[in-house]
């Protein structure tokens, strides 16, 4: 399960309320824990206090179950708990995935579909989900408000425990045949079922496709040669029997681990648990069997569907993966990490010089890298958009980087880089810091290892320089993992144009068998069925059996952060957020971009990436640049920004580029200079060398953009239609909508005449940006480097010549022309995306929030229904983007042929939010209101704090009156807004589907991206 939901401006600016004080010790906060002692059943097996995070484990083990606990004590008020199995399947069936759904149908003391989504609306949640992976399964959720924990507890425990496992909700959540239109039977009879379409969707991606096939040839004979999430091919075979059977088996305390963070106490979390798992006594468990090593390399390959733009010629991808060590051991797992980075990170790394620098390839491919999803880790590296003829180049350049690495060795400041940038890691402090921890705790604990072992960072950090002192640490490693070992898998993957129809043929070839198979008994089964799961997904169903906060457990007042404005000497404003980061500083650079070219505006995002990866006129040398950067900071990036403002989304435009780095405090003198010659702009000579570097840019990004077209359709569909509306929206479907997909494809083909356009046009750029003297900064840091950061600030744009305050006024768009569109966009899927925009209030307008909570409302009580649970799609969602004033439905992978029925779904649910008062009451306006809030109130990270008011101007007079106005919304001014903005509006939706969907039919326009 994925809770997805259309992005929102508000959820940036979520604040935080605690700060890691290491005034009260973590043991404190522990309480009086012995080891030894047992405590509601639990014995303390282990105690450990982690310096590095400020933090303490508590290990325990319950006495009747042999349940694992681990407790992590942390003064972190976003406290988590997470129960997790060990789950282990025998085939592709996908029956771990499908028990995670079934399991949110209802349980004993909550018999209540989907559970987890009605509590979104009853609690602040910072994050609930449910996760299965290829070993094991996770229920993981995390608050800042006790009652709200205790709450979120109750239902998780009992989901995982006592589900109802009905019959029918197998048919609904995994597969089931149906006649198409289940009250008639002249409809064909097709596959239906969430997980069925979900994992359809899944095998769509053609990177999920590699990884998938990847991984069983790397793991054949264990539960990672199976397909967890399932395969098409196999869901059909699983049974409601296999089903519950695989529930009695690894929903078993005595397989279970158990994980809380935070600093909430502990012994009251063993008491309730203890009471609902001693009842189930003890079971016995087996360990994860490990792959047997193979005595030579494999050869694998695969087949996909071509890309939907791009050289048909250079769409295949090749790569090895090698079996490395066992995961459970800490240090070495820290070391071959740290090989794997300075293996393939970064332009001065061996793999990138050889494989990305070459050109022979857009990218390495989607597996490179270190991968710990079993217990017997593996390290793959290898290129993706290659042509055919050179895969046995690929892998002799592989070989060759390995034989040169031994004999050459790594240059020391590498690896004093990648320490540095470790090091750098521990340090930032995340507002979802526990959630990471306690998902990757219970994921080495499942594999039989220590959890929290990995921790120990800087212990390692001191073995690994000490190692370093005699030869070969590295070298040893690379024979032995790399040169020398058999288990191997040479895979490669090439798109066949019929491999589309291959997988739609064995769909019809199997339904047909299921269908002959059938007897008039399982016929008339087929129809009852779909008549009760019809009525059950139409019974309006009263979620009161389930716990909820009420508004009175949110504060009215929102979290805020204040910021001071200073100056520096040279007069350039400086926002300054005093807070504890652990000693890092987080720089900001604003310029504006009003008075650029338009015709540059596309060209910005390369702009972007180049900035760093072509070299600078100082340092022409990318690796040495690159070193320079990982050395000194934590990166150095550009991102631009079009926005509204506050009070004005139609016609205003405000565009700037920020430049973002961060860095040790104690390397300010290093970074500020560094920083300035980055934006200075990228190098002005155009060598041989830049060419390539610059093609490889523009490759990246290509295919970088047809990935996340597949994977992220409906944020392509709503920004498509969203641009018809407003400027804002307008201006970023040129650097990261559709269109700048279909233009980076395109220069991307024009070789070295659209390189050769490409650096021109980001000199200009470059020129643009360094030519405007205005300026303003942002600076997150601790109070005793404020002097160090506005010296340095002012120093670094007085050299630049920066000595004008950036200017806040916006330009006025006149000219901007609003439209109203029906566009299909035909693509390669075998799932398709649909969207929907309208145009709404600008963020300061009265009607805003109210706007806001229709998308909350109509997207749990009309459209998650209506799209999901009916529809068959993995989701269906609305939601108001208050910053940029539009409203958007869209669609997430629908299964083929859903386009039509979407889209009439749409027209509904405007119909009923426009009488929004005869369908729902106070509770359901009250939900809605706490879900919004919980996303206001979310934990940020550092880095963030302070950034929605430097980024948009919004205050938090602004923010505190927009919350006020949400508590005190009235669902008549709900229906209201719904019947003024939506309903009785135009509004313009696209479709992202394939071809056969049918729309050309009804009138729509066709966008051919090939064209
Ligand atoms: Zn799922």
């Amino acid at each position: 399960m994925k809770l997805s939901n259309i992005t929102e401006v508000s959820r940036r600016g979520r604040q935080l309320l605690h700060s890691s004080s290491k005034s009260l010790s973590t043991r404190a906060l522990a309480g009086d824990i012995q080891l030894g002692s047992v405590y509601h059943g639990f014995q303390v097996t282990k105690i450990k206090d982690v310096p590095d995070f400020d933090l303490t484990a508590i290990q325990l083990k319950h006495e009747v179950t042999g349940a694992d606990y681990l407790h992590i004590a942390k003064n972190d008020t976003n406290n988590v708990f997470t129960v997790g199995f060990q789950t282990t399947p025998l085939d592709s069936t996908g029956v771990p995935h499908i028990l995670e759904h079934t399991t949110l149908c209802g349980s004993e003391k909550y018999p209540v579909r989907d559970p987890f989504f009605k509590m979104l609306n009853r609690s602040m949640s910072t994050f609930m989900n449910a996760l299965t992976g290829s070993d094991l399964t996770m229920y993981p959720f995390s608050t800042e408000n006790p009652t709200d924990f205790n709450n979120l507890f109750s239902v998780y425990m009992d989901a995982v425990f006592h589900p109802l496992l009905r019959k029918l909700d197998f048919k609904q959540e995994g597969w089931r045949l149906e006649h198409e239109i289940p009250s008639d039977t002249s409809t064909p009879i097709i596959f239906k079922g969430v997980v069925y379409n979900e994992m359809k969707g899944v095998f769509s991606d053609v990177n999920n496709i590699y990884l998938t096939r990847l991984q069983q040839a790397m793991y054949p004979g264990t539960t990672y040669g199976n397909v967890s999430g399932g395969d098409p091919v196999n869901i059909t075979d699983l049974t409601y029997e296999q089903l519950v059977a695989f529930h009695r088996k690894f929903y078993h305390p005595s397989n279970a681990k158990f994980v809380t963070y935070g600093n909430f106490p502990l012994l009251e979390r063993l008491a309730a648990v203890d009471k609902i798992i001693t009842p189930f006594g003890r079971i016995q468990t087996e360990p994860i069997k490990d792959v047997v090593p193979f005595s030579t390399p494999r050869r694998v390959s695969a087949s996909c569907s071509p890309d939907a733009m791009g050289n048909p010629e250079k769409q295949c991808k090749l790569s090895i993966s090698y079996l490395t060590n066992d995961g459970t051991d800490p240090f070495e797992t820290f070391a071959v990490r740290m090989l794997a980075t300075l293996l393939t990170d970064g332009p001065s790394s061996p793999m990138y010089r050889a494989l990305i620098e070459s050109n022979i390839g857009s990218d390495y491919a989607a597996s490179t890298g270190y991968d710990r999803t079993a217990k017997m880790t593996n390290f793959s590296v290898g290129l993706q958009g290659i042509s055919k003829n050179d895969f046995s180049l690929v892998e002799e350049k592989i070989k060759q980087v390995f034989l040169q690495v031994i004999q050459d060795g790594f240059e020391p400041s590498r690896v004093e880089s990648a320490i540095h940038q470790l090091e750098l890691g521990i340090r930032h402090r995340r507002g979802n810091f526990g959630m990471g921890l306690a998902q990757n705790a219970i994921q080495n604990w499942v594999h039989g290892g220590e959890p929290i072992d990995a921790l120990d960072v800087t212990k390692f950090i001191a073995r690994l320089r000490n190692e370093l002192n005699t030869p070969g640490f590295f070298e040893d490693r690379i024979k032995k993992y790399f040169l020398e070992n058999q288990h191997q898998v040479i895979f490669t993957m090439e798109p066949t144009p019929t491999f589309a129809a291959e997988v739609q043929n064995e769909e019809t070839q199997r339904l047909q068998n299921k269908i002959a198979a059938l007897s008039e008994a399982d016929k008339k089964e087929i129809v009852e069925d779909g008549a009760k799961l019809v009525t059950m997904q139409e019974t309006k169903e009263d979620p009161s059996c389930l716990p909820t906060l009420t508004l009175a457990d949110v504060p009215v007042k929102g979290k805020v952060y204040p910021v001071s404005v200073l100056e520096t000497e040279n007069g350039i404003p400086l926002h300054y957020r005093k807070t504890a980061t652990n000693g890092i500083s987080y720089v900001t650079l604003t310029k504006s971009l009003e008075g650029l070219n338009p015709d540059l505006v596309k060209y910005m995002p390369l702009y972007s990436s180049a900035l760093t990866s072509l070299g600078t006129n100082e340092t022409p040398s990318v690796p040495k640049l690159d070193d320079k950067i990982r050395l000194n900071t934590s990166g150095i990036s550009a991102s631009p920004s079009l926005r509204p403002t506050p009070t004005n989304t139609t016609s205003s435009l405000h565009s700037t580029i920020s430049f973002g780095t961060s860095f040790l405090d104690t390397k300010a003198a290093q970074a500020y200079p560094l920083f300035s010659e980055v934006i200075q702009g990228p190098t002005t000579t155009f060598s041989d060398e830049t060419r390539e570097r610059l093609r490889t840019v523009i490759a990246g990004m290509a295919a970088n953009g047809m990935d996340s077209l597949a994977g992220s359709g409906h944020r392509y569909a709503v920004g498509l239609c969203s641009a018809d509306l407003t400027p804002a929206a307008r201006g970023k479907q040129a650097w990261s909508g559709l269109d700048s997909v279909v233009f980076l494809n395109k220069l991307h083909e024009k070789g070295d005449a659209g390189v050769e356009e490409c650096f021109g046009k980001i000199g200009e750029i470059s020129r643009f940006i360094v030519g405007s003297p205005d300026v303003k900064g942002m600076v997150v840091a601790g109070e005793a480097v404020l002097d160090v950061n506005r010296e340095s600030f002012g120093k670094l744009t007085r050299g630049l010549g920066w000595n004008q305050k950036a200017s806040d006024s916006n330009s006025i768009t006149k000219d901007f022309v609003r439209m109203y569109k029906n566009t299909f966009v035909p693509l390669p899927f075998t799932v398709n995306y649909a969207g929907r925009a309208y145009l709404g209030v600008p963020y300061t307008h009265q009607d805003s929030p109210a706007l806001q909570i229709l998308g909350e409302l109509m997207t749990s009580h009309f459209l998650h229904r209506e799209v999901r649970e009916k529809g068959g799609a993995y989701g269906g969602f609305s939601g108001y983007n208050a910053f940029d004033g539009l409203f958007s439905m869209a669609s997430y992978r629908d299964p083929p042929g859903a386009g039509k029925r979407t889209v009439d779904a749409f027209n509904r649910a405007a119909k009923w939010g426009a009488e929004i008062t005869k369908h729902l009451g106070e509770r359901e306006l009250n939900e809605a209101k706490l879900s919004i809030l919980s996303g206001l109130d979310t934990p940020i990270s550092a880095s963030q704090e302070g950034m929605t008011l430097y980024a948009t101007g919004l205050t938090d007079e602004i923010r505190q009156a927009r919350r006020e106005l949400i508590l005190g919304a009235s669902l008549d001014k709900v229906q209201q807004v719904a019947q003024e903005y939506i309903a009785s509006q135009s509004f313009s939706q696209a479709v992202l589907g394939p071809a056969s969907e049918g729309l050309e039919a009804e009138g729509w326009t066709v966008l051919d991206m090939q064209k």
